[in-house]
């Protein structure tokens, strides 16, 4: 989706604010382009994880393959997280055993190296929490793109993780996210964007893309009602104790 302009959207993207952008890993064929990425910009970080989506494509030795990179690059301060992991029972004819055993896998992952996760989870909050329950992540992590209740939303910040809010709220017709996103504390807040996917409000059909951050933000804060420097040092604040960045 960004290979053709991905230099100039990433220096827009600064240009416009966003200092920080997390990449993710979803398949053992592109965690090198992904930390390659990392590398070459200095705006990028590095996430790496099996997604649950490619369930049906992941061979037991991309676990192996995934440990090693994480033991090559044990303390590199670009990589900031295992993911994207999780599951996702809304894809057509979910193999959930395996998607299950792939993400316990990433969780043990995530204690023995001592770094967050990156939570992808569709119609799976009660399964996702369940597990959480049991592995106690000390770093805990992200749920990205999270659009789920506001007693699922509480159960995560129990268990120490953030809740990563996009284009998905400022949509009109979504009315719960709203009424969620009204409840939250601010410390529980970390913005995303999900480019390619999930564009904001007025944006339909478009590719997505971390340059729209500024506008999300903005979307957002309104529907909250704090102001868009609020949200977006809050944001910028809780990435930074979660991911271990310098505090600005
Ligand atoms: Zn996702």
């Amino acid at each position: 989706m960004f290979d053709d302009d991905r230099t100039q959207v990433i220096a827009r993207s600064v240009a416009a604010g966003v200092e920080r952008i997390v990449v993710l890993g979803v398949h053992e064929a592109n965690l090198e382009r992904v930390w390659q990425l990392a590398c070459e910009q200095p705006a990028v970080h590095a996430a790496l994880g099996l997604h649950p989506v490619f369930i049906a494509e992941h061979r037991d030795e991309h676990l192996g393959k995934l440990r090693d990179w994480l033991e090559q690059l044990r303390g590199e301060p670009k990589l900031c997280a295992i993911g994207e992991i999780g599951l996702d029972y809304y894809v057509e004819d979910p193999d959930i055993e395996r998607q299950h055993e792939l993400l316990e896998a990433q969780l043990a992952l995530a204690a023995e190296f001592e770094l967050p996760v990156l939570l992808h989870v569709r119609r799976a909050h009660a399964p996702m929490i369940a597990m959480l329950k049991r592995y106690k992540l000390q770093r805990a992590g992200i749920v990205h793109a999270f659009s789920g209740s506001w007693e699922e939303a509480q159960e995560y910040l129990r268990l120490g993780f953030r809740l990563g809010l996009g284009g998905a709220g400022t949509w009109p017709q979504a009315l719960r996210m709203q009424r969620v996103l009204k409840q939250l504390p601010l410390e529980a807040i970390v913005l995303e964007t999900d480019s390619p996917d999930i564009p904001p409000a007025g944006h339909a059909g478009e590719r997505n893309s971390p340059e729209l951050l500024p506008d999300i933000c903005r979307m957002l804060a309104d529907l909250k009602g704090v102001s868009a420097e609020e949200l977006a040092a809050a944001s910028y604040r809780n990435s930074c104790e979660l991911f271990g960045w310098p505090q600005p």
